[in-house]
């Protein structure tokens, strides 16, 4: 465990929220925040529309550089796997807040990411996962930058590749494994999405496989008898399907995308499914993955017991895709505690939750990390028709800057 860690656990912060609330300087952020919706919008929209698929972050994290360094961040840099890091530096090091957005968004190149507007609602994929969250970012610096305020730690500010699907938390692994700020880190918060009532502070495990099953192929009618993969698939997913999943410790499981086979009148050569296994329970999500891997094995054998005259087997390859790790930053960190006492001050009712996000990686290691909404209102995260309505953002930037104040410190 990093000893800034254990700096900021033995440390109680001078300023509570209630001082924070009263001191001039967060007053005058407070007004900027409320003075500047048209320009937060305007930076949600150029940010929404760079596109940033899987894997291919680089052009928003270019943009995002640009940004830092425009914005008078120190040090900005890309790392090597494509987080973009700019500091707000204070009086010393610690503590070092890490204040976070993921680039990247679930769709692919080519996705159509012109925002439009119908009525107060800006419409485009990932405008509000994580567009929202990014925009805060920026948001969040201009306030600091407005009020002049000093710190007594630093901010590094981090918009972070992979957090989506297949990427599997690889900038925020990075991060805290490899990168300049491994091994530094006080607390770290992530904003992902808008909803303002969440503080994340329980990461939900997940595990991801991709299963492919092989087979030497054929004609339909000609073949007809080989070990057909597609055929062994369906075994498996009729299996899965009928897994009885607790709903308490809730455990859930998604086969999200099938392939395989080439025309309707040829035995396939193979066939893929990729799965998502989840659990707030590292035991459930252990059976269910035992369970998984059975059922794959049984199909196998099944599929070959049938078709056992052809002498052709089939193979089963299974590839972990994503494996998360759960655990959860204690209610009574002074992480959690800032974010409850700047919630409240901000009028919001917060509800500490579960999920899977960037400060799964944080967590798994021992530094405080929570999640949370940027502001905002959204729905549909993950589909072509998301969309963002920036009301009631001020109350996510003012609680974010109550947050950030009160983990860092103002001299
Ligand atoms: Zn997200």
């Amino acid at each position: 465990m990093p000893a800034s860690i254990i700096n900021i656990a033995d440390h109680r912060r001078p300023e509570t929220i209630a001082e924070l609330l009263r001191d001039a300087r967060i007053a005058r952020a407070f007004d900027f925040i409320d003075s500047s919706q048209s320009r937060f919008t305007a930076e949600l929209i150029r940010i929404c529309e760079i596109p940033a698929p899987p894997f291919k972050e680089r052009e928003r994290g270019n943009y995002f550089a640009a940004r830092f360094t425009e914005l008078g961040l120190s040090e900005v840099h890309t790392d090597s796997e494509g987080n973009v890091i700019g500091f707000y530096r204070g009086e010393s090091e610690e503590p070092l807040l890490v204040m976070s957005a993921h680039l990247d968004t679930v769709f692919p190149e080519g996705t159509d990411v012109k925002v439009r507007r119908v009525g107060s609602r800006l419409c485009a994929p990932g405008i509000a996962d994580d567009g929202a969250g990014l925009a805060a970012l920026v948001g969040l610096i201009q306030a600091l930058n407005a009020a002049e305020i000093r710190l007594r730690g630093s901010i590094a500010f981090v918009a972070t590749v992979g957090e989506e699907g297949e990427g599997d938390l690889r900038g925020v692994r990075h991060l805290f494994s490899e990168g300049r700020l491994a091994g530094r880190v006080s607390a770290f918060v992530s904003f992902d999405g808008t909803t303002i009532e969440f503080i994340t502070h329980q990461a939900l495990g997940s595990r991801r496989y991709r299963v492919t099953l092989k087979g030497p192929g054929g004609h339909s009618w000609g073949d007809f008898g080989v070990v057909n993969p597609v055929h062994a698939l369906g075994r498996v997913i009729a299996r899965m399907a009928d897994y009885r999943a607790p709903l308490e410790p809730r455990t859930t499981y998604n086969i999200g995308r099938i392939e395989g086979g080439e025309s309707v009148n040829v035995i396939p050569q193979s066939a893929t499914m990729d799965v998502d296994l989840r659990s707030v329970s590292e035991l459930e999500l252990s059976r269910l993955e035992e369970f998984l891997l059975a059922a794959v094995d049984r199909a196998v054998v099944d599929e070959n017991a049938v078709r056992a005259a052809s002498g052709a087997k089939l193979q089963a390859e299974l590839t972990m895709i994503g494996n998360r790790p759960s655990g959860e930053t204690p209610r009574d960190s002074l992480l959690v505690r800032t974010a409850l006492e700047a919630s409240r001050a901000m009028g919001v009712t917060p509800i500490l939750n579960r999920a899977s996000t960037d400060s799964n990686i944080p967590i798994s290691l021992g530094v405080p990390a929570i999640t949370i909404g940027a502001g905002g209102v959204s729905s549909d995260s993950h589909r072509l028709s998301e969309w963002y309505d920036p009301v009631g953002r001020e109350i996510g930037y003012k609680r974010a800057l109550l947050l950030a104040l009160g983990m860092a410190g103002i001299v």
